[in-house]
């Protein structure tokens, strides 16, 4: 028998939203029968210069990919006035939540996430034998005083999320300021736009990379999994000061972002309709999903991402929906019994979850 770490056996691993294929076989229904609402994924599918770029280059796989994604750093650093030194892209933003545990966190150091939140700040702290502390949300929001709270000695890193995954709350630019201020300059504050593309424009937006001038212990994350449509190909980055770029870039693989993934997202970084089209099919189906809610008389969060956070009064329907062939996030582990975070998906997915959901919720 091979002796593993007692501490490694004892970890909790990520459990992700169901794919299709396993709910098809253990419902025994068919594939195309499935709706899957539970991972935030573009029910749009991929950018379609994405898929294109993609076709006409596949024969270049045989080759190493460029390890500093230059090409795409560059475009990343023009689209948003940045130097490019102060960009770095992995595997995922997930992969760079690692990374910098990797690069700033020692064995005993603490971090901060809000709860509920994006479990993997905590998953991946805990790999690292970094103790995660919670700051409860207030009003299903992030609560920067009481994150503040929480920093001791050993706070290393802040993880910030907005919009908010899994409530849809974002944080007000005064708001983060302020917090910016108080916060010791030798404490990273990570601010995860994950649906970044998703708030631009909504009231109260703002951009968060016109303050990193302001701030060198100021990150933010991105990713392409999300209103790109390319969340298989494991693509995302970060932005910060050239200290924290180059300290990512220290522990992270030489190959850490494959060729497919930097040829899709430089041409989805170009493909502005299919993003304007990801951003109406979303409007549309949140204005749908939000009247039925309010129909069903169930209360839900405002969001300003491409997901919902809803009250339904009872618990377990999740579970039912998925024998319906509905995929949903349940928010159990979360500690919201009855709430469900649902992805705004095409209209024809949102009919399905809605149809199975009024049914649930009258014969009940
Ligand atoms: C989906 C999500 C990510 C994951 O991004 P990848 O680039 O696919 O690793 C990161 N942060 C939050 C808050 C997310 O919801």
């Amino acid at each position: 028998m091979i002796k593993i770490r007692k501490w490694v056996r004892d970890l909790t691993t990520y459990a992700p939203g169901k794919p299709i294929q396993y709910v098809a076989r253990e419902i025994g229904i068919n594939e195309n029968d499935i709706v899957k609402l539970a991972s935030n994924e573009n029910s749009l599918g991929p950018s379609p210069l994405a898929t294109a770029a993609i076709q006409a280059n596949i024969n270049e796989v045989f080759r190493y990919p460029d390890g500093l994604c230059y090409d795409l750093k560059e475009k990343i650093a023009e689209k948003y006035s940045i130097s490019s030194d102060r960009i770095i892209f992995g595997n995922g933003s997930d992969e760079i939540i690692g990374l910098l545990y990797a690069a700033i966190c020692e064995e005993g150091d603490e971090t901060i996430m809000a709860f509920p939140s994006f479990a993997e700040y905590l998953l991946i702290g805990n790999t690292h034998k970094v103790k995660v502390n919670m700051a409860s949300l207030k009003n299903f929001k992030t609560d920067l005083n009481a994150v503040r709270k929480s920093v001791n000695d050993r706070t290393r890193i802040i993880f910030l999320n907005s919009p908010n995954n899994p409530t849809g709350a974002i944080i007000m630019r005064d708001e983060l300021t302020e917090f910016m201020n108080k916060i010791p300059n030798d404490i990273l504050v990570v601010v995860d736009e994950a649906y970044y593309e998703f708030a631009i424009g909504k009231p109260g937006f703002y951009e968060t990379i016109d303050m990193l001038s302001d701030y060198d212990n100021l990150a933010i994350l991105r990713t392409f999994s999300k209103a790109y449509g390319l969340a298989g190909l494991r693509i995302g980055y970060a932005i910060g000061s050239k200290e924290v770029i180059q300290a990512i870039n220290n522990v992270r693989q030489p190959f850490n972002v494959n060729i497919v993934a930097q040829i899709a997202a430089m041409a989805a970084l170009d493909d502005r309709k299919f993003l304007k089209q990801t951003r109406k099919m979303v409007k549309d189906g949140m204005d749908y999903l939000k009247s039925e809610f309010d129909m069903l008389n169930l209360k839900y969060v405002e969001s300003y991402a491409n997901f919902i956070l809803v009250d339904l009064k009872k618990p377990d329907i999740a579970e039912m929906l998925l024998k319906k062939g509905v995929i949903v996030r349940d928010m159990k582990g979360y500690g919201l019994e009855n709430f469900i975070r649902v992805t705004v998906g095409n209209s024809d997915e949102n009919k399905k979850f809605i149809t199975n959901l009024r049914e649930l919720m009258e014969h009940r």
